[in-house]
């Protein structure tokens, strides 16, 4: 079990509200000795981080250190903020691509001290599912396992946080463990790679969104973009074009990914004239893929590529790795 830090094992600060990751509860299995009956536990203290604060720097150290030490271990449990839990488990899904046991993060919307807390069960339930069949990066939460790759964080008030909505959960947790047939089957173990490229610019379209700004992004050292673009994948093409944007960056190697801002559904470039138009100046469509797992996945692609950076990009995002996206 490794402690990064977030909610579940938060402590209000001495005289002020707000909960603080400073001074964490880390040893769990004090907190909770029940977690003994569902495993033979070790515990390390890796960062104490709301996870706000993660960086692809810890991804890769965290990423390392579980490949480092995973052939001791049937299972790891990651405790991890709910905030950015979702890039996390995406960046660890391709960071670890050759698993043979499951990798699960957890945290909780209240933490263990509380009456009310979700971080017991949630401990719990990550604790089983490490000793299971499952050999995949993934989020259990709330009853449910999900592929980290295709998580993202839907709900800040609601125990039910997380959502998979374009890839059904791997298991369920009931009176028993469900697990689902599409679960991956164990890959080969590879060697770790921690190259990563963190200048990935990530931007949300929106109706006024001037392209000037991207371009000064694209001058200022962006290595990559992620468009979250409306519906099927279509940005604007009239007013406020993004189309010269994209063909500025295809002029500077610079891969531009394109997502749907939608929850749900398939990145279609071909289905407006705004997708085409994106497509024809050189973007890349992420299929239906969520925006974390595009972000991480063009991050390490980056990071690895010898050659051209779009061509690097349009390779990786032809076809899944980990099961990040619904085969077109
Ligand atoms: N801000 C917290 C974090 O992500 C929220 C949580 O853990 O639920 O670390």
């Amino acid at each position: 079990m490794i402690h990064t830090g977030g909610t579940l094992v938060m402590r209000p600060r001495e005289g002020r509200g707000a909960l603080t990751a400073e001074g964490l509860t880390a040893d769990l299995l004090a907190e909770l000795p029940v977690l003994k009956q569902v495993a033979e536990i070790e515990t390390r203290l890796l960062f104490q981080l709301d996870s706000s604060d993660m960086q692809p720097e810890n991804w890769v150290e965290l990423a390392g250190v579980i490949h480092g030490s995973l052939d001791k271990y049937d299972g790891v449990v990651i405790v991890h903020g709910t905030d950015t839990m979702a890039y996390t488990a995406s960046a660890l899904a391709f960071l670890l691509p050759g698993l043979d046991r499951p990798v699960v993060l957890t945290g909780a919307q209240k933490p263990l001290f509380a009456v009310r807390t979700d971080a017991r069960t949630n401990l719990i339930d990550a604790c089983q599912v490490a000793t299971l069949a499952v050999p995949e990066v993934g989020i259990t939460f709330h009853s449910t396992l999900l592929r980290g790759c295709r998580a993202t964080k839907m709900d800040a008030w609601g125990m039910d946080a997380f959502g998979s909505p374009s890839c059904p959960p791997l298991a369920e947790l009931g009176l028993g463990v469900h697990l689902a047939g599409h679960v991956l089957p164990p890959r080969p173990a590879q060697p770790f790679d921690p190259r990563i490229e963190p200048r990935v610019l990530a931007v949300r379209t929106f109706p006024g969104l001037e392209p000037r700004l991207l371009q000064g992004a694209l001058t200022s050292g962006v290595r990559g973009m992620v468009i979250e673009a409306f519906g099927a994948g279509n940005v604007p093409r009239l007013t406020r074009s993004l189309i010269p944007v994209i063909d500025t960056a295809r002029g500077l190697d610079v891969p531009v990914v394109i997502v749907s801002q939608c929850p749900r559904g398939n990145v279609d470039l071909s289905a407006y004239e705004g997708g085409s138009a994106a497509e024809a100046a050189g973007a890349i469509s992420a299929g239906d893929m969520t925006a974390e797992a595009a972000l991480a996945k063009l991050m390490i692609t980056l990071g690895r590529a010898t050659g051209g950076r779009v061509q690097a990009a349009r390779d990786a995002f032809a076809a899944a790795l980990v099961g990040e996206m619904t085969p077109r």
